[in-house]
């Protein structure tokens, strides 16, 4: 396995693969691997020849006052968990050598990114987007992995791939979860122990309101008054950011359950702003 960090020698590398008619994964993240950036790696491996893993603690995905410099470093055993899993080169820049001081374009994403973590971020989804398009014409991977926990994200990077053009296939992985269903997330790590027995509560809440949807509830008032009031009563001084169902295609909150949803929240449970969310098919 090999470390890279500069962008022009990963353009020549992967040009390289390319050229020998190779299949090439990605697996973007911020380091602090875990479990479920594994399974992405897997994945990954399992579908294509040649696999690019990329640690980047992303500034500009960071609003003021966000855990930017606090947020989890753990170079050595990222790189060993790569290798473990049989990644090809670990894409590992500096910020200096991915931004310019005086970069001037910028990517916004209306309507997607107005709903959500959009709300309460403001600006977030432009850093994920500006830095997963360079990280796409670095690597020209032909498929990307990303997890469902963080849906929004996921639909903000498809809407982007599908307006500018980008030649490459987007992976929604299952999100991987503890073995009392808090989602695997590089922030439980900041959550003393009873805060973190507290917070499978957030996976439950979304559970409760999965199943009333699927016993033929439709209103969602009612929906987001159950998931909120199962948080609050489950997790002592938690502040919830959002928790409701949102249209699974163009994640506007909706009124009534009609079509596929995703039923999403983002918790702050002591110095952790958690997410989470699941799936609902819905038949009209
Ligand atoms: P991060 O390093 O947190 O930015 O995440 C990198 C990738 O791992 C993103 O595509 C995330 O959606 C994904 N990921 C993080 N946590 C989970 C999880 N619990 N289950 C599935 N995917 C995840």
């Amino acid at each position: 396995m090999q470390v890279v960090d500069d962008p022009n020698e990963i353009q020549d590398c992967i040009e390289r693969v390319r050229i020998s008619g190779k299949s090439i994964g990605f697996v973007p993240t911020m380091g602090a691997l875990h479990i479920a950036h594994e399974s992405l790696m897997q994945k990954a491996v399992s579908e294509n020849d040649f696999n690019v893993v990329s640690i980047f603690v992303n500034p500009t995905q960071f609003g003021p006052g966000e855990d930017y410099d606090s947020y989890p470093r753990t170079y050595d055993e990222d790189i060993k968990l790569c290798e473990k899993n049989g990644i090809d080169i670990v894409f590992y820049p500096e910020v200096q050598k991915i931004y310019y001081k005086d970069q001037s374009i910028s990517i916004r994403i209306a309507g997607l990114t107005d709903t959500m973590c959009g709300k309460s971020r403001p600006g977030h989804f432009e850093g994920v987007a500006m830095v997963v398009a360079k990280l796409f014409n670095l690597v020209r991977a032909h498929k990307a992995y990303f997890g469902q926990k963080d849906f929004q994200q996921f639909k903000v990077i498809e809407r982007m791939v599908r307006d500018l053009n980008f030649n490459i296939k987007l992976v929604m992985c299952p999100t991987v979860r503890e073995y009392d269903g808090l989602a695997v997330s590089s922030r439980n790590r900041y959550l003393n122990s009873s805060e973190r027995q507290n917070a499978s509560a957030i996976y439950a809440a979304l559970r409760e309101a999965e199943t009333i949807i699927k016993n033929g509830e439709r209103n969602a008032e009612t929906i987001n008054k159950k998931i909120n009031e199962a948080m609050q009563n489950n997790i002592p001084d938690c502040r919830i950011d959002y928790a409701a169902v949102y249209d699974a295609v163009n994640l506007s909150e909706v009124d009534f359950v009609k079509n596929d949803v995703v039923v999403a929240a983002a918790v702050w449970i002591g110095s952790a702003r958690l997410i989470d969310n699941i799936l609902v098919k819905c038949e009209v």
